[in-house]
Parts: structure tokens; sequence; C-alpha cells
């Protein structure tokens, strides 16, 4: 079955004022859209075309070497901003609880350091990619990946990422990524994070 942008689970202008309504349209609509299409041309007669996104990209291997890089840059932006959409809320903020709460505190010492950290990752990315907080199989882990590469390509479970392609904040914070950035920790679902790094450690 081909893929499919996910409908945004909240209105384009809820996470106003920290990222605003005409991004979230051209996001969503427009550079999720793209990616989806791209990555079903490109899939389109592989055996790669039924495989749920997260597990094509943990083999790439198998598609075909000519489709391999189309595949990669799309259903990789495909998986991340399906993930992005999912992570951030209207009601998000605050800190995390539970087991995830307990786990940052114990590898990066407090929820302020792993934000430093992340946002760093995310400042210092060159160009264009993502700046994750991933589960990498003993732990958590702050990484960043180039373009639309997805840390499952590494075998890296994605827990919570950050999109710092300009597409993402130029109309309102033009190039101030920094800013941003520290703006992005008001919408994050620690919810929707707990729950996934829930099913990570599970693994
Ligand atoms: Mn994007």
């Amino acid at each position: 079955m081909p893929y499919e942008v996910p409908p945004l689970p909240y209105d384009y202008a809820a996470l106003e004022p920290h990222i605003d309504e005409q991004t979230m349209r051209l996001h969503h609509d427009k550079h999720h859209q793209a990616y989806v299409d791209n990555a079903n041309k490109a899939l389109e007669g592989t055996e790669g075309a039924d495989r749920p996104v997260e597990q094509l990209l943990g083999g790439l291997d198998a598609i075909p070497e000519g489709k391999r890089p189309a595949v990669r840059n799309n259903a990789g932006g495909h998986a991340n901003h399906s993930l992005f959409w999912e992570i951030m809320s209207p009601d998000g903020g605050g800190e995390p609880e539970g087991d995830l709460a307990a786990a940052i505190d114990s590898v990066f010492g407090s929820l302020d350091e792993l934000k430093l950290l992340v946002n760093d990752t995310g400042v210092k990315r060159f160009g264009s990619g993502w700046t994750w907080l991933v589960h990498d199989g003993t732990g958590l882990a702050v990484v960043s990946t180039p373009n639309q590469d997805s840390p499952l390509m590494t075998g890296d479970v994605p827990i919570l990422g950050i999109d710092v392609w300009e597409h993402a904040y130029y109309l309102k914070y033009q190039n101030r990524r920094p800013e941003y950035l520290e703006a992005w920790w008001n919408v994050v679902s620690w919810a929707a994070v707990a729950e996934r790094y829930d099913r990570a450690v599970e693994k």
C-alpha cells in the first residue's frame, strides 16, 4: 500500500505562537506530501513498497541501488515528519514523568541539560537535518542526522526529533535557528515521547 501523509492531530494554528500556522500548513501539506509522493514513486514495483516505513529504513540495502538515494531521502522524510507531528501538542511543554524522566536525569543530569544538548546538536547541524533523542539499544543518546536520514538507518530508535531544515522555522524565525529550538520545547508532547521511550525499552 502506498504511503500517506497522516492527518495533523491538531489544528494548523494550534502550536502558535511557537510555530506559526503558515509554516505548519506548508510543512505538513506541501513538504511532507512531497516526501510521500516521491517515496511512493521511487518504491513503485519494488518489494519495499509493501513494508512499513520503519522497517524499510532499517534495511535500505534491500532496495535496488539506483532507487536507493530517492528512497532514503523521501521515505526518511516521511518517517521523520510522521514522528514530528505526533510528538508535538498544543498542550505540550512542561516536564516528562515516570521512567523517561528517570532515564533523562540519569543519562544527562537533568532535563535542562538534555535540552541544551539537543539544541546545541541542532544548531551545529550544518545545512539541513534533524537533532534527535534516540534509544541506541543500551540507553538514551543525542544524535544528529543530515538531510532526511533517520536514526533507524543506523539501528537507533528515534524517541524525539526536531526538524532543523529552514522550512521548519524560516517564516517566523528567519535565520534564528537557536531561538526556534528554544521555543520548540513549549510544544513537545512528553506523553507521546514517553510512549515511544517505553516501546523502545520493551524491545
Ligand atoms: Mn521538515
